[in-house]
């Protein structure tokens, strides 16, 4: 972190299966080893690709649930809550730093999957509060970027924002029985990877703004958008001089990219 300016980190975070919440894995263990380096902040803005809406939403209760938005899943998966606190004040204030969008209150949301599977990790005590930022489905990569710009002032105001959601998903293609297999990843994926990070690390965000989707490989690798989507808004938060810490850095099951981001 940058102590001068006490700038407060920007996460990137690959979630994959909600199994993640419960089954320890070496990508279990690189959120407890990115958690230990975490300052506490006053709160916590999660953007999860598990929350997509028609226009953009904040969450506004002082006690957002835990929700358990999938199926098919252990027993142990739904009995698991985090209570962290909400923080109507700060979701008030993220309605009135954003210009480029009306940002609507939210009472019915709460915390989805992409959103505390990831928390529980990296504060497991649920003792900050935390607010949720939908996604607006029918926009585009470049209005989110922009959007994203506008929440800027809040790192310097001791709030973490966590974006949360898979560089590469491809469900449909994941090859389940290596799901579990670290560095397991299809020829395309693994080149639509290591353009990705090299992206990333050059700061060349206007490639992964306008010409992700441009080939085949792309289409395979993100056929739909909203988990890539969390990864421009972590992306336009980064400042000049930021320091990447890129971990977890992995593809499972051919098609899932687990690959997480910090900027400090
Ligand atoms: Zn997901």
């Amino acid at each position: 972190m940058n102590s001068i300016n006490h700038r407060m980190p920007v996460l990137f975070i690959g979630h994959g299966s909600p199994m993640i919440a419960i089954e320890e894995s070496i990508f279990t263990k690189g959120f407890e080893t990115i958690a230990k380096e975490l300052p506490k902040p006053k709160a916590v803005v999660c953007i999860s690709a598990h929350w997509e809406t028609h226009g953009v939403f904040v969450t506004f209760m002082a006690h957002p649930r835990t929700i358990h938005d999938f199926g098919g899943f252990p027993c142990e998966l739904y009995k698991l809550q985090y209570p962290a606190p909400g923080d109507p004040a700060l979701a008030q204030e993220i309605r009135q730093l954003v210009h480029s969008v009306e940002v609507g209150e939210d009472y019915d949301w709460g915390l989805d999957h992409g959103c505390w599977s990831v928390l529980k990790y990296l504060f497991p005590l649920a003792d900050v509060p935390v607010v949720e930022l939908s996604i607006d489905y029918a926009k585009p990569a470049s209005f989110h970027y922009a959007l994203a710009k506008e929440l800027l002032p809040l790192r310097k105001e001791d709030v973490m924002i966590i974006a949360s959601g898979n560089i590469i998903h491809n469900l449909r293609a994941i090859d389940w029985p290596h799901i579990d297999t670290p560095n397991y990843g299809y020829d395309w994926a693994q080149k639509v990877h290591e353009e990705m990070i090299d992206k990333i690390v050059t700061g060349d965000h206007q490639y992964l703004i306008d010409d992700v989707g441009r080939n085949r490989e792309y289409h395979l690798a993100i056929p739909t958008s909203e988990h890539y989507i969390p990864l421009l808004y972590a992306l336009a938060l980064q400042e000049q001089d930021d320091h990447l810490s890129i971990f977890n850095d992995s593809i499972v099951g051919g098609s899932l990219d687990m690959t997480s981001l910090m900027f400090s």
